[in-house]
C-alpha cells in the first residue's frame, strides 16, 4: 500500500490525476466529506474512501489523496469492494524500506525550528507526495523510532480549469 504511493502517489486507481468518475465506476461511490454538510456544494470538493481523502477539482480530476494513519484503524478500499485494514504504527524506519524496495527517490525535509515532526518528500512528476512523520520523543536522534502521520501526494499535472 505505501508502496504503491510511493511509486504512483495513491493505492491502486486512487491516485492524482485519475478521473473521479473512473475511479467510482470501479470503486462505487465515494463518501462525500466536505467540511461543512450542509455547504453549498462547490468546488472543489473532498470525498472519502476508507481513511483516503480526495480532492476533486471541478473537473472531477482527483487532484489531491491524502491519507492519514494516525487514527486506531486504516481501511484502505480495495479494487474489489472489500475493505483491507493496515497496521497504523508505521516508521520511518519502514517507509525508507518501502522507499528503496519501490525505487523511489526521495528526500528529507525538515524544520529546524519544530522538533517533532519532518517529511520526506517523493517526486514523481507531476505528482509530488509527501510523508509527514511525527518524532514522539524529541530527545531522539535516531529518526528511524518516527511515526507516519500522513502521506500526502498533490499533481502538479492538470491546470484547472483547461478543459482537460
Ligand atoms: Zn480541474
Amino acid at each position: 500500500m505505501l508502496a504503491d504511493f510511493a511509486r504512483t502517489g495513491g493505492v491502486g486507481v486512487l491516485k492524482p490525476g485519475a478521473l473521479l468518475d473512473d475511479v467510482s465506476g470501479i470503486l462505487g461511490p465515494p463518501v462525500a466529506a466536505d467540511c461543512f454538510p450542509n455547504a453549498r456544494k462547490s468546488w472543489p470538493r473532498t470525498f472519502r474512501y476508507g481513511e483516503l481523502r480526495l480532492e476533486v477539482c471541478r473537473c472531477r480530476v482527483i487532484e489531491v489523496v491524502a491519507l492519514s494513519t494516525w487514527t486506531e484503524s486504516v481501511e484502505i478500499p480495495a479494487a474489489d469492494g472489500a475493505v483491507s485494514a493496515v497496521v497504523p504504527t508505521i516508521t520511518f524506519a519502514d517507509v525508507k524500506e518501502v522507499f528503496a524496495s519501490a525505487g523511489a527517490r526521495w528526500e528529507l525535509n525538515e524544520f529546524p525550528a519544530v522538533r517533532s515532526q519532518f517529511a520526506a518528500l517523493v517526486e514523481l512528476d507531476p505528482v509530488g507526495v509527501r510523508f509527514t512523520f511525527h518524532v514522539p520523543d524529541t530527545g531522539a536522534t535516531d529518526q528511524g523510532g518516527a511515526t507516519l502521520h500522513t502521506a500526502i501526494s498533490r499533481s502538479f499535472g492538470h491546470v484547472c480549469g483547461s478543459g482537460a
